[in-house]
């Protein structure tokens, strides 16, 4: 007996050792292939038997996309567990996510971080673009950018992940992406961002105030003492620049991308951008396990925070459900609260960290145009295309004949001529409209869309024609304010 335990023993240090994610095993010199990473993944679901390979989508060019779902019980069964989404690589040639999330993967698979999975269930996604990685572009087999489809959600990459979220509903999820600080205009100035790791929290303002709250006073400080006593550097996600020749922001505010899309449905949802090498290989090591630390830094954070953050979540969401605000901010901007604001860059010339002052720093969002949401909206049954739109979403909807509506509370838009607009920098063509009532409606034509759902602010946001962020918008839904009436009618309260 005492051999056989012994040979066990010995069997499981022999695995262990050679346990190497890909890049390991190169020594940092090749990036991961989707075949490694397919053939790695699996082998940690033998290492280690809390890790369970399912594929989530199959993409343009038929890769299957594999996550991990790691638990130390049954996956989702445990109610008091925090569940995590973390998902990496959307943009194929950014490349240091991916390689960070296969260290991670091995280290769980090795037990390293076991003490999570007490109070957290995980889903890894360690490449949700394998046609982008293998070619290191950003974009996917049909040219398309996943990080700006998740409203329209038409790509099968995007629409297995949410999927996956809709079914399970994570309270935490986070979108792992690289940044390029090396452009010529920083180069002139002499300064350029220099973090390890970017953390972008949610900005929209319709998400949350106390979950925005709770990532800025309690997540943030987290991060960042987290990733400095671990050896790392890390900043608040800085969009634009140079100072003084294009102004700065946190983040954008839009919805279609892998964090606010999530958000918008009050998730505890994040962004991560790892530094980005001179080219997709160099100083692999350094950005890899800088995405790695990073992430078990969230976890960290989780683990500790598990109750409130389940609690928060779940709280934020019923107030969603249960429609208990009815006010969204569909145009909205940044803008700045202070004259300036201090910013740590590296200096190319002197090689060291220097505080500049960053002139008109846009640290805050505000409304520009708020609407009261309605109690639903009624979109036609014979929009195939919208009818494909809100079933990925998981939106929830019934016949409008079934529904209690009172006929003489239904509106429309009349379309009136397009105005232009400047908003987040981005000129925008939006319609000028004019709302009038329904007289005559046939409601068995219609699907009634309630607002007192999970997507409670962001119908208003997909649907308004006057929406920065609307679905029409996009060259696949402008079709809806063609005409003269905007075909998605409004039931008011
Ligand atoms: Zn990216």
């Amino acid at each position: 007996m005492k051999k056989i335990i012994t040979l066990i023993l010995l069997l499981t240090a022999v695995i262990n050792a050679q346990l190497l994610s890909p890049i390991e095993k190169s020594n940092y010199t090749k990036l991961t292939s989707y075949n490694e990473l397919f053939d790695f993944a699996y082998q940690t679901t033998l290492v280690n038997s809390n890790i369970e390979l399912s594929p989530i989508a199959v993409s343009t060019n038929g890769y299957i996309i594999p996550a991990l779902f790691i638990s130390n019980d049954k996956f989702g069964e445990d109610k008091k567990k925090v569940r995590v989404m973390v998902f990496a690589q959307q943009h194929g040639n950014e490349q240091s996510g991916k390689e960070g999330m296969l260290l991670l993967l091995k280290e769980i698979a090795l037990g390293k971080h076991n003490r999570f999975f007490d109070r957290i269930d995980l889903i890894l996604i360690p490449q949700v673009n394998p046609e982008g990685s293998e070619t290191n572009i950003r974009r996917n087999g049909v040219g398309a950018d996943l990080n700006r489809n998740h409203l329209i959600l038409t790509m099968p990459e995007t629409i297995g992940l949410h999927r996956v979220f809709n079914k399970y509903l994570p309270e935490v999820t986070l979108d792992i992406h690289e940044y390029y600080p090396y452009s010529e205009e920083w180069e002139k100035l002499g300064y350029r961002k220099n973090y390890d790791e970017q953390i972008g929290i949610i900005t929209n303002i319709n998400v949350s105030q106390k979950i925005r709250d709770e990532q800025r006073n309690n997540f943030l400080p987290y991060i960042f003492t987290y990733m400095r006593t671990t050896g790392f550097t890390a900043n608040e996600y800085l969009l634009g620049g140079p100072p003084g020749i294009e102004r700065m922001r946190y983040s954008t505010v839009d919805i279609d991308d892998g964090r606010q899309s999530l958000g918008i449905l009050n998730s505890f949802s994040l962004i991560f951008e790892g530094l980005n090498g001179i080219d997709s290989l160099s100083n692999m090591k350094q950005r890899a396990n800088g995405q790695k630390t990073a992430v078990v830094g969230l976890l960290q954070y989780v683990y500790e925070n598990a109750s409130s953050i389940k609690s928060l979540v779940a709280e934020e969401r019923e107030v969603l459900i249960n429609g208990e605000e009815n006010k969204c901010a569909i145009q909205m901007e940044h803008y700045s609260t202070k004259d300036s604001k201090d910013v740590t860059f590296y200096s190319i010339k002197t090689r060291k960290d220097t505080v500049i002052s960053v002139p008109e720093f846009h640290d805050k969002v505000k409304p520009v145009l708020e609407i009261n949401s309605p109690a639903g909206y009624l979109i036609p049954k014979n929009d195939s295309k919208l009818y494909e739109w809100m079933r990925r979403h998981n939106i929830e909807y019934i016949s409008a004949d079934s529904a209690r509506i009172n006929k003489a509370k239904i509106s429309y838009y009349e379309i009136k001529g397009p105005i232009k607009k400047i908003l987040e920098e981005s000129e925008i063509t939006l319609p000028e409209l004019e709302e009038k009532s329904i007289t005559n409606i046939s409601l068995t034509n219609y699907y009634f869309l309630p607002i007192n759902q999970l997507h409670n602010k962001m119908l208003p946001l997909a649907l308004e024609p006057q929406s920065q962020l609307g679905l029409s918008n996009y060259q696949e839904f402008n079709y809806l304010k063609k005409g003269n009436e905007f075909s998605i009618l409004r039931v008011n309260n």
